[in-house]
Protein backbone atom coordinates (compact mmCIF):
# COMPACT_ATOMS: atom_id res chain seq x y z
CA UNK A 1 0.00 0.00 0.00
CA UNK A 2 1.01 3.66 -0.50
CA UNK A 3 0.76 5.87 2.44
CA UNK A 4 1.29 9.67 2.76
CA UNK A 5 2.73 10.79 5.70
CA UNK A 6 1.90 14.53 5.96
CA UNK A 7 4.81 16.21 8.16
CA UNK A 8 7.04 19.10 8.16
CA UNK A 9 10.08 16.97 9.11
CA UNK A 10 11.34 13.44 7.93
CA UNK A 11 13.67 13.54 11.15
CA UNK A 12 10.81 14.09 13.51
CA UNK A 13 10.80 11.08 15.79
CA UNK A 14 7.55 9.62 15.08
CA UNK A 15 7.90 10.65 11.31
CA UNK A 16 10.69 8.42 11.08
CA UNK A 17 9.29 5.35 12.81
CA UNK A 18 5.91 5.71 10.55
CA UNK A 19 8.48 5.26 7.99
CA UNK A 20 10.73 2.56 9.46
CA UNK A 21 7.86 0.65 10.53
CA UNK A 22 5.77 1.24 7.35
CA UNK A 23 8.69 -0.37 5.23
CA UNK A 24 8.47 -3.07 7.55
CA UNK A 25 5.16 -3.71 6.63
CA UNK A 26 6.19 -3.72 2.80
CA UNK A 27 4.42 -0.47 2.63
CA UNK A 28 5.61 2.34 0.62
CA UNK A 29 5.61 5.46 2.65
CA UNK A 30 6.40 8.68 1.55
CA UNK A 31 6.82 12.06 3.14
CA UNK A 32 5.86 15.33 1.92
CA UNK A 33 6.09 18.22 4.09
CA UNK A 34 2.76 19.96 3.95
CA UNK A 35 3.57 23.67 3.73
CA UNK A 36 5.73 22.43 -0.02
CA UNK A 37 2.63 21.35 -1.10
CA UNK A 38 1.04 23.11 -4.16
CA UNK A 39 -3.04 23.02 -4.37
CA UNK A 40 -4.38 23.06 -7.72
CA UNK A 41 -7.87 23.78 -9.14
CA UNK A 42 -7.46 23.42 -12.68
CA UNK A 43 -9.19 21.14 -15.43
CA UNK A 44 -11.63 20.60 -13.22
CA UNK A 45 -10.26 18.47 -10.65
CA UNK A 46 -7.72 19.45 -7.72
CA UNK A 47 -4.64 18.24 -7.75
CA UNK A 48 -1.82 18.46 -5.96
CA UNK A 49 2.17 19.52 -7.12
CA UNK A 50 5.45 19.19 -4.93
CA UNK A 51 8.63 20.35 -6.47
CA UNK A 52 6.62 21.25 -9.28
CA UNK A 53 5.49 17.84 -10.03
CA UNK A 54 2.01 16.01 -9.83
CA UNK A 55 2.24 13.76 -6.76
CA UNK A 56 1.90 10.22 -7.13
CA UNK A 57 -1.68 9.25 -5.96
CA UNK A 58 -1.62 7.60 -2.83
CA UNK A 59 -3.99 4.92 -1.28
CA UNK A 60 -3.91 6.64 1.85
CA UNK A 61 -2.69 10.15 3.82
CA UNK A 62 -1.71 10.26 7.33
CA UNK A 63 -1.90 13.82 8.48
CA UNK A 64 0.86 14.99 11.29
CA UNK A 65 -0.33 18.72 11.45
CA UNK A 66 2.22 20.56 13.93
CA UNK A 67 1.82 24.24 15.30
CA UNK A 68 3.17 26.04 11.74
CA UNK A 69 1.17 26.71 9.26
CA UNK A 70 -1.78 25.03 10.74
CA UNK A 71 -4.72 26.15 8.47
CA UNK A 72 -2.54 26.05 5.40
CA UNK A 73 -1.81 21.82 6.52
CA UNK A 74 -5.29 21.79 6.73
CA UNK A 75 -6.16 22.80 3.66
CA UNK A 76 -4.57 20.17 1.71
CA UNK A 77 -5.79 17.14 4.17
CA UNK A 78 -9.17 19.06 2.69
CA UNK A 79 -7.62 18.77 -1.11
CA UNK A 80 -6.81 14.95 -0.39
CA UNK A 81 -10.45 14.87 0.52
CA UNK A 82 -11.79 16.74 -2.66
CA UNK A 83 -9.03 14.34 -4.31
CA UNK A 84 -11.42 11.26 -3.20
CA UNK A 85 -8.10 10.13 -0.86
CA UNK A 86 -8.72 8.48 2.29
CA UNK A 87 -7.52 10.78 5.05
CA UNK A 88 -7.12 9.30 8.75
CA UNK A 89 -8.90 12.43 10.32
CA UNK A 90 -10.77 14.58 8.56
CA UNK A 91 -9.59 18.34 8.05
CA UNK A 92 -12.83 19.68 9.91
CA UNK A 93 -12.14 17.06 12.81
CA UNK A 94 -8.50 18.49 12.20
CA UNK A 95 -9.62 21.79 12.52
CA UNK A 96 -11.88 21.24 15.93
CA UNK A 97 -9.41 19.66 17.66
CA UNK A 98 -6.54 22.40 16.77
CA UNK A 99 -9.34 24.79 18.82
CA UNK A 100 -9.55 24.33 22.37
CA UNK A 101 -12.37 26.32 22.78
CA UNK A 102 -14.24 24.29 19.89
CA UNK A 103 -13.21 21.33 21.53
CA UNK A 104 -14.24 22.00 24.97
CA UNK A 105 -18.09 23.07 23.91
CA UNK A 106 -18.14 20.27 21.71
CA UNK A 107 -17.59 18.11 24.90
CA UNK A 108 -19.38 19.65 27.22
CA UNK A 109 -22.47 19.33 25.28
CA UNK A 110 -22.27 15.37 25.40
CA UNK A 111 -22.00 15.24 29.24
CA UNK A 112 -18.58 14.77 29.01
CA UNK A 113 -16.50 16.23 32.03
CA UNK A 114 -14.20 19.07 31.92
CA UNK A 115 -13.04 21.57 33.67
CA UNK A 116 -15.21 24.42 34.67
CA UNK A 117 -14.54 26.74 31.88
CA UNK A 118 -15.59 29.76 30.74
CA UNK A 119 -14.99 32.47 28.07
CA UNK A 120 -15.75 36.07 27.68
CA UNK A 121 -15.14 39.36 26.23
CA UNK A 122 -16.49 41.57 29.35
CA UNK A 123 -14.10 43.11 31.82
CA UNK A 124 -16.92 43.44 34.83
CA UNK A 125 -17.89 40.73 37.36
CA UNK A 126 -14.64 39.27 37.28
CA UNK A 127 -14.43 38.60 40.84
CA UNK A 128 -18.37 36.23 40.87
CA UNK A 129 -16.66 34.86 37.77
CA UNK A 130 -13.48 33.68 39.38
CA UNK A 131 -15.42 32.03 42.66
CA UNK A 132 -17.66 29.96 39.51
CA UNK A 133 -14.32 28.37 39.05
CA UNK A 134 -13.07 27.89 42.56
CA UNK A 135 -10.53 30.85 42.20
CA UNK A 136 -7.87 32.47 42.11
CA UNK A 137 -5.68 30.49 40.89
CA UNK A 138 -7.29 30.01 37.64
CA UNK A 139 -5.78 28.49 34.54
CA UNK A 140 -5.62 30.61 31.17
CA UNK A 141 -5.70 29.00 27.63
CA UNK A 142 -5.41 30.60 24.16
CA UNK A 143 -7.54 28.70 21.71
CA UNK A 144 -4.72 27.86 19.80
CA UNK A 145 -1.14 26.13 21.71
CA UNK A 146 0.02 23.16 21.88
CA UNK A 147 3.06 21.55 23.87
CA UNK A 148 2.19 23.41 27.06
CA UNK A 149 2.96 26.92 25.61
CA UNK A 150 -0.46 29.35 25.64
CA UNK A 151 -1.39 28.14 29.25
CA UNK A 152 -0.89 30.12 31.89
CA UNK A 153 -1.20 29.75 35.69
CA UNK A 154 -2.77 32.95 36.90
CA UNK A 155 -2.41 33.32 40.83
CA UNK A 156 -4.34 36.49 41.43
CA UNK A 157 -7.46 38.51 39.97
CA UNK A 158 -5.64 41.17 39.21
CA UNK A 159 -3.08 38.66 37.19
CA UNK A 160 -6.37 37.52 35.52
CA UNK A 161 -7.14 41.21 34.69
CA UNK A 162 -3.67 41.98 32.96
CA UNK A 163 -3.62 38.73 31.26
CA UNK A 164 -7.12 39.77 29.71
CA UNK A 165 -6.62 43.42 28.77
CA UNK A 166 -3.24 41.85 27.30
CA UNK A 167 -5.00 39.32 24.92
CA UNK A 168 -8.58 41.42 24.33
CA UNK A 169 -5.51 44.42 22.98
CA UNK A 170 -4.34 42.16 20.37
CA UNK A 171 -7.61 41.38 19.41
CA UNK A 172 -7.34 37.64 20.87
CA UNK A 173 -9.73 35.55 23.25
CA UNK A 174 -8.57 33.71 26.16
CA UNK A 175 -10.32 30.65 28.18
CA UNK A 176 -10.41 30.90 31.70
CA UNK A 177 -10.60 27.02 33.30
CA UNK A 178 -10.60 26.09 37.14
CA UNK A 179 -7.13 25.11 38.35
CA UNK A 180 -7.06 21.38 39.01
CA UNK A 181 -4.23 21.54 41.72
CA UNK A 182 -5.24 17.93 43.04
CA UNK A 183 -3.60 16.68 39.37
CA UNK A 184 -0.38 17.67 40.56
CA UNK A 185 1.39 18.23 37.37
CA UNK A 186 0.28 14.92 36.22
CA UNK A 187 -2.21 13.82 33.50
CA UNK A 188 -2.99 11.22 31.42
CA UNK A 189 -2.67 10.91 27.78
CA UNK A 190 -4.84 8.11 26.02
CA UNK A 191 -4.44 6.72 22.45
CA UNK A 192 -7.97 6.13 20.61
CA UNK A 193 -7.95 4.21 17.38
CA UNK A 194 -11.09 3.18 15.79
CA UNK A 195 -13.03 3.80 19.13
CA UNK A 196 -10.27 1.58 21.07
CA UNK A 197 -8.12 3.19 23.59
CA UNK A 198 -4.29 1.05 22.65
CA UNK A 199 -2.10 2.69 24.73
CA UNK A 200 -1.72 4.81 27.80
CA UNK A 201 0.50 6.41 30.34
CA UNK A 202 0.39 8.74 33.05
CA UNK A 203 3.06 11.77 32.82
CA UNK A 204 3.97 13.74 35.51
CA UNK A 205 5.63 17.11 34.86
CA UNK A 206 9.02 18.33 36.29
CA UNK A 207 9.24 19.65 39.75
CA UNK A 208 7.16 22.79 40.43
CA UNK A 209 6.02 22.71 36.90
CA UNK A 210 1.74 22.30 36.67
CA UNK A 211 2.25 20.94 32.51
CA UNK A 212 3.09 17.39 32.09
CA UNK A 213 3.61 17.63 28.67
CA UNK A 214 6.29 15.40 26.94
CA UNK A 215 7.86 18.46 25.25
CA UNK A 216 8.29 20.20 28.55
CA UNK A 217 10.31 17.64 30.06
CA UNK A 218 7.52 15.53 31.58
CA UNK A 219 7.90 12.13 31.94
CA UNK A 220 5.83 9.24 31.25
CA UNK A 221 4.89 5.59 32.61
CA UNK A 222 2.62 2.85 31.60
CA UNK A 223 -1.07 3.31 33.49
CA UNK A 224 -3.61 0.88 33.73
CA UNK A 225 -6.77 3.40 33.01
CA UNK A 226 -9.75 2.23 35.34
CA UNK A 227 -13.21 1.42 32.94
CA UNK A 228 -14.44 5.29 33.38
CA UNK A 229 -11.33 6.91 31.94
CA UNK A 230 -11.83 4.46 28.69
CA UNK A 231 -14.88 4.92 28.98
CA UNK A 232 -14.38 9.28 28.58
CA UNK A 233 -11.82 8.92 26.12
CA UNK A 234 -13.53 7.05 23.44
CA UNK A 235 -16.36 9.54 23.72
CA UNK A 236 -13.75 12.71 23.47
CA UNK A 237 -12.56 11.78 20.59
CA UNK A 238 -15.93 10.55 19.71
CA UNK A 239 -17.45 13.99 20.13
CA UNK A 240 -14.50 15.77 18.17
CA UNK A 241 -14.69 13.14 15.05
CA UNK A 242 -11.59 11.99 15.36
CA UNK A 243 -10.73 8.28 14.47
CA UNK A 244 -7.20 8.87 16.06
CA UNK A 245 -6.75 11.08 19.21
CA UNK A 246 -4.33 11.59 21.71
CA UNK A 247 -7.10 12.56 24.78
CA UNK A 248 -5.82 14.63 27.85
CA UNK A 249 -7.44 13.48 31.10
CA UNK A 250 -6.63 14.87 34.31
CA UNK A 251 -7.37 13.11 37.21
CA UNK A 252 -9.49 15.25 39.52
CA UNK A 253 -11.09 14.97 43.22
CA UNK A 254 -14.37 15.03 41.19
CA UNK A 255 -13.22 11.73 38.47
CA UNK A 256 -10.96 11.94 35.42
CA UNK A 257 -11.46 15.15 33.51
CA UNK A 258 -11.03 15.86 29.46
CA UNK A 259 -8.63 19.10 28.93
CA UNK A 260 -7.51 18.52 25.00
CA UNK A 261 -8.13 16.51 22.15
CA UNK A 262 -5.07 15.82 19.88
CA UNK A 263 -5.65 15.00 16.37
CA UNK A 264 -1.77 14.51 15.52
CA UNK A 265 -0.49 13.18 18.66
CA UNK A 266 3.34 12.36 19.15
CA UNK A 267 4.31 9.19 20.73
CA UNK A 268 7.66 9.31 21.58
CA UNK A 269 7.08 9.77 24.58
CA UNK A 270 4.12 7.13 24.53
CA UNK A 271 6.12 4.44 23.01
CA UNK A 272 8.87 4.77 25.65
CA UNK A 273 6.53 4.54 28.33
CA UNK A 274 4.90 2.10 26.80
CA UNK A 275 7.20 0.02 25.02
CA UNK A 276 4.28 -0.62 22.69
CA UNK A 277 4.69 -0.35 18.97
CA UNK A 278 2.31 3.14 18.40
CA UNK A 279 4.11 3.47 15.04
CA UNK A 280 2.72 0.08 13.91
CA UNK A 281 -0.79 0.97 15.27
CA UNK A 282 -0.83 4.43 13.50
CA UNK A 283 -0.04 2.24 10.20
CA UNK A 284 -2.91 -0.23 10.82
CA UNK A 285 -4.97 2.58 11.06
CA UNK A 286 -4.05 4.11 8.30
CA UNK A 287 -4.72 0.57 5.97
CA UNK A 288 -7.86 0.06 7.83
CA UNK A 289 -8.60 3.82 6.42
CA UNK A 290 -7.72 2.89 2.92
CA UNK A 291 -9.49 -0.35 3.07
CA UNK A 292 -12.85 1.49 4.09
CA UNK A 293 -12.46 4.32 1.28
CA UNK A 294 -12.36 1.38 -1.31
CA UNK A 295 -15.26 -0.15 -0.04
P1 LIG B 1 -1.57 21.84 25.34
O1 LIG B 1 -2.28 21.89 24.03
O2 LIG B 1 -0.58 22.97 25.44
O3 LIG B 1 -1.00 20.49 25.64
P2 LIG B 1 -3.42 21.32 27.55
O4 LIG B 1 -4.79 21.87 27.72
O5 LIG B 1 -3.30 19.87 27.26
O6 LIG B 1 -2.69 22.21 26.43
O7 LIG B 1 -2.60 21.71 28.86
C1 LIG B 1 -1.23 21.39 29.02
C2 LIG B 1 -0.98 20.75 30.36
O8 LIG B 1 -1.27 21.67 31.45
C3 LIG B 1 -1.87 19.55 30.65
O9 LIG B 1 -1.32 18.38 30.11
C4 LIG B 1 -1.92 19.52 32.17
O10 LIG B 1 -0.76 18.90 32.72
C5 LIG B 1 -1.87 21.00 32.55
N1 LIG B 1 -3.23 21.55 32.72
C6 LIG B 1 -4.06 21.93 31.72
N2 LIG B 1 -5.23 22.39 32.20
C7 LIG B 1 -5.16 22.31 33.55
C8 LIG B 1 -6.06 22.64 34.64
N3 LIG B 1 -7.27 23.16 34.38
N4 LIG B 1 -5.64 22.41 35.90
C9 LIG B 1 -4.41 21.88 36.15
N5 LIG B 1 -3.53 21.57 35.19
C10 LIG B 1 -3.87 21.77 33.89
MG1 LIG C 1 -2.09 18.69 25.89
Amino acid sequence: MRILVLSRKRTLYSTRRLREEGHRRRHVVDVADPLKCVLLMSGGEPSILVGGRRLARPDVVLPRIGTAGTEYSIAVVHHFELMGIPVVNGHEAIARAKNKLDCLQRLAARGIPVPDTLMSRYPRDLDRLMKLLGGPPVIMKLLRGTQGTGVIYAESQPSVESMLETIWSLGEDILVQRFIAESKGRDVRALVIGGKVRAAMRRIGPEGEFRSNIHRGGKGEPVKLPPSYVRIAIRAAAAVGLGLAGVDILESSAGPVVVEVNASPGFEGLEEATKKNVAGMFLDAAVATARRGRR
